[in-house]
């Protein structure tokens, strides 16, 4: 095998995921890998990155000299130019260099940096949006926390260091007293990722009178046991105490997309993340929400509401995107 290879990582708060593709990047010639998320110290994610190429390239037979472009996409803040992650909640460390360790190993290919939010709606504008849709197209990630890409007028929104569309820090409450990550209160992720949603019922549950057995029966009465999945099964099953916290991560999601919508005009908001394992419970009720009044939160007409097929792959395929747009001199990345 002596073709041309792109590279595509993907490193979240709990898993690493490389994948290595012809630059047509066909469907069938993606081939990938992933490992949990090491914490030791701030080189072991590059290390496992490291380690997870040369066990592709090794499996499939490719030299390093066929490596055309690396692709990270990393959950930010990144500093794109120093090729570091910095100040990032769940990845353990203050600064995390990812250029120069692995740019020490593959020194011949270039490398390129990009916020995981970013990537993915690079990975939706490639392998999945259709012609009428992709030039005004946003990506949103509800998982632990939540994140985004936007693409406007085919463009790629980066911003000074690249952590544009930082849409989960959206302020939809503002005199909240929940406090987020980032250090304000009242964001959209604060009422509607998973661990926001985790928390909130963690708290009314001290509080509150509805009633919880559903969910206290799924998690054997033990409340460390609770997360979003718990919380969005007991809904399904009629528990009224989870079906009310959903219910107000759904409505702070309409808050947050109406947002989207009047800053960006997009045609289409497409939605990814651990969260949307249950989307047939968190989109309907935002979708009928817009067709009956849009007007109660977006003044511009709102925009198709839509899910990734590629959950767990679309900051991996954003990655390998990436680096093709760059290398073709594709518009729809801002020179840097
Ligand atoms: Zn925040």
């Amino acid at each position: 095998m002596d073709e041309k290879i792109i590279v595509g990582v993907d490193i979240g708060g709990t898993w690493i995921r490389v994948g290595i593709c012809t630059p047509d990047l066909k469907e069938e010639n993606i081939k990938t890998k992933v490992t949990k998320t090491l914490k030791e110290n701030e080189y072991s994610i590059s290390k496992s990155v490291i380690l997870l190429i040369s066990d592709l390239l090794t499996e499939n037979n490719i030299s390093r000299d066929q490596l055309i472009g690396i692709g990270l996409a990393s959950a930010g803040p990144l500093d794109v130019e120093k090729g570091i992650v910095f100040n990032n909640a769940n990845l353990g460390f203050k600064t995390i260099p990812l250029k120069e360790p692995i740019g020490q190993v593959y020194s011949k290919c270039p490398i390129f940096l990009i916020n995981d939010g970013n990537a993915s709606v690079l990975g939706i504008h490639f392998f999945e949006a259709d012609e009428d849709e992709k030039d005004n197209l946003v990506y949103i990630t509800m998982s632990t926390g939540i994140g985004g890409g936007v693409i406007c007028n085919g463009r790629l929104l980066l911003g000074k260091e690249g952590n544009a569309a930082e849409v989960g820090h959206g302020i939809v409450e503002p005199r909240s007293i929940h406090q987020c990550n980032c250090g304000a209160n009242g964001c959209w992720e604060v009422y509607s990722s998973g661990t926001g949603v985790k928390d909130r019922a963690l708290e009314a549950l001290e509080t509150s009178s509805l009633d919880a057995k559903i969910l206290m029966h799924l998690v054997d009465g033990d409340k460390s046991k609770i997360t979003a999945k718990e919380i969005l099964q007991a809904a399904r099953g009629g528990d009224k105490f989870s079906k009310h916290i959903v219910d107000s991560c759904i409505f702070y999601s309409m808050v947050g997309i109406g947002l989207i919508n009047n800053f960006f005009d997009c045609s289409s908001i497409y939605f990814g993340g651990a969260l949307m394992k249950d989307h047939d419970i968190i989109l309907p009720p935002i979708r009928e929400q817009y067709k009956a009044n849009p007007i109660q939160f977006t003044v511009n007409h709102p925009p198709e509401i839509k899910v990734t097929k590629y959950i767990n792959e679309i900051g991996l395929r954003g990655a390998l995107a990436f680096v093709k747009y760059k290398l073709e001199g594709n518009k729809i990345i801002p020179l840097s």
